[in-house]
């Protein structure tokens, strides 16, 4: 199978003939190729979109009214969930994923689709008072032509909350899927053609991330950029942005805490704390990665979690256990490179889940690990894995339960269990999150909830109403009629 980029509503070859081999990490074999994008392939996608947009908003896109532009959105969503099986197939073989998992993310990415169509009709300014004599209004105007930088991690959800909204605020788009998932999102933009998209509304540009996405980050004809990926790439995204006076919005992951108190109701977190680690095979930004249990029950709560992770298996997409293989080589050698160095460090492992006799001994599996007692400055409590490693860890009283999860560089989400409720409001203000669940936690849900980290787990908001309007520019318009 070759996949070629997709512009201006067609398929097109990369320009050099190039290409990029797919691997299925089930197997660790080839099975596709897709087009190795570079900087002339970017300014392509980039013309087609500024077409669409048109000088003065008057091209195709820019042209149709809030109505006709939501009703596009809304016909993209049944679309897309026509195609969920399409869609979730292609992924799970392109990213290793759980093909159950690929089903929820196709419904999710329906879900953003929908969600952002009934926003387009409103989005609206106001009037403002001002000086007498003068009537002052804003309006909300689409940026332009927008540059999306999708990782590989859940690419069709990630396609949905940026996509789904600069395209609702009226904008084109230009997207560079990662190299090991492309194939659903070129599909995704053929899907849009399909539904009636004007030509040069989604363009997709594949390849290595060090060409084509810096290619795009670096374009001047793209007004506002999305990154989700590594805070070392986001910052060369940012900069690269920044040097050009661009927007950005930079989802840079996280090292995010759950804070278990000895009140809490057992039963219904530790489900909900083993997921939110094995969810995707821990290659999530918003994975809690770090368990933080009162002493008073953290023996018991390690016994029962040990227990729970001894039953978690690997295997391929197919079989639909709690974990399909890690994307690519690279990401496996690195998880297994770090686990080895923690076990070095003389961190105990407290349960270890299993792979599936079914699994390819090619294919990229790393079982779940819990390890207990982290010590608060070691790698495992500071860095992201992005894998399936739980660090737990205990702590005392309350003080010391906040200066632990606000002590790394990151904050993007943090999860808070207990039955507390005064308690639970007074972390909630503490800690350093861009989301903060109480007695849950939603690793990556919440169509409808603005999200995106502090500090170094970066900037700006995607989801909800809050991302809508960061794709749109305000103007005010003061008219003086006396
Ligand atoms: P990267 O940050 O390098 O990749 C994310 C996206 O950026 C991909 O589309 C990638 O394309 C693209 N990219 C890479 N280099 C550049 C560049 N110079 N300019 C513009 N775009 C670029 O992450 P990795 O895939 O290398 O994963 C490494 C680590 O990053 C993970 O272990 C994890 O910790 C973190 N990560 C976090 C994610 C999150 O959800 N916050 C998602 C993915 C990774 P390509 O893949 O083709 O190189």
């Amino acid at each position: 199978m070759q996949f070629d980029h997709y512009i201006d509503n067609a398929r097109v070859a990369p320009h050099t003939g190039a290409r990029i081999d797919v691997v299925d990490p089930s197997t660790g074999e080839p099975f596709a190729t897709i087009g190795r994008g570079d900087a002339t392939d970017v300014q392509h996608a980039v013309s087609a979109a500024q077409r669409a947009m048109g000088d003065t908003l008057d091209g195709p896109w820019a042209k149709l009214s809030p109505v006709e532009r939501g009703n596009l959105l809304f016909a993209y969503a049944a679309a897309v969930s026509r195609h969920a099986d399409e869609l979730a197939q292609l992924e799970a073989r392109d990213t290793g994923k759980a093909l159950n998992t690929a089903r929820t993310d196709a419904a999710v990415l329906a879900r953003y689709l929908q969600y952002y169509a009934g926003c387009v009709d409103k989005l609206h300014g106001d009037t403002l008072p001002y000086t007498a004599g003068f009537t002052v209004l804003t309006v909300r105007e689409p940026i332009g032509v927008t540059g999306h930088i999708i990782p590989w991690n859940y690419p069709m959800q990630i396609y949905g909350r940026s996509v789904g909204a600069s395209l609702a605020a009226g904008n084109a788009c230009v997207v560079k899927p990662a190299e090991d998932a492309s194939l659903s999102i070129l599909r995704l933009a053929e899907i849009a053609a399909e539904v009636g998209f004007p030509a040069g509304t989604v363009n997709v540009v594949t390849g290595l991330g060090g060409e084509a996405g810096a290619a795009l980050s670096a374009h001047p004809g793209i007004r506002h950029i999305s990154f989700t990926g590594s805070t070392g790439t986001g910052a060369l995204v940012g900069r690269a942005a920044a040097e050009r006076h661009c927007p950005a919005v930079l989802e840079l992951g996280g090292k995010s805490p759950q804070l278990l108190f000895d009140d809490a109701d057992l039963d219904q977190a530790l489900p909900v704390i083993v997921n939110a680690i094995v969810q995707n095979a821990g290659q999530t930004c918003s994975a809690g990665s770090r368990l933080l249990v009162q002493r008073a029950i953290y023996e018991r709560v390690l016994d029962r979690l040990a227990q729970q992770f001894a039953r978690l298996r690997s295997g391929p997409p197919s079989m639909n256990l709690e974990m399909g293989p890690l994307v690519n080589a690279k990401q496996h050698a690195r998880v297994r490179a770090i686990v080895e160095r923690v076990q070095a460090d003389g961190i105990r492992v407290a349960a270890r889940g299993t792979i599936a006799a079914g699994a390819s001994g090619a294919g990229y599996y790393q079982e779940a690990v819990l390890f207990r007692d982290v010590p608060p400055d070691s790698e495992l409590a500071q860095e992201e894995v992005f894998g399936p490693v739980l660090a737990a860890m205990p702590f005392d009283d309350e003080d010391a339960a906040v200066a632990l999860a606000n002590g790394t560089q990151y904050g993007l989400v943090a999860g808070v269990w207990t039955r507390d409720g005064a308690r639970a409001l007074r972390l909630a203000r503490k800690l350093q999150a861009g989301q903060v669940f109480i007695n849950n936690y939603g690793a990556g849900g919440g169509v409808e909830l603005p999200f995106g980290g502090v500090k170094a787990s970066g900037y700006g908001r995607e989801k909800g109403f809050e991302a809508l309007l960061g794709f749109t520019a305000l103007k005010t318009i003061a008219i003086r009629h006396d």
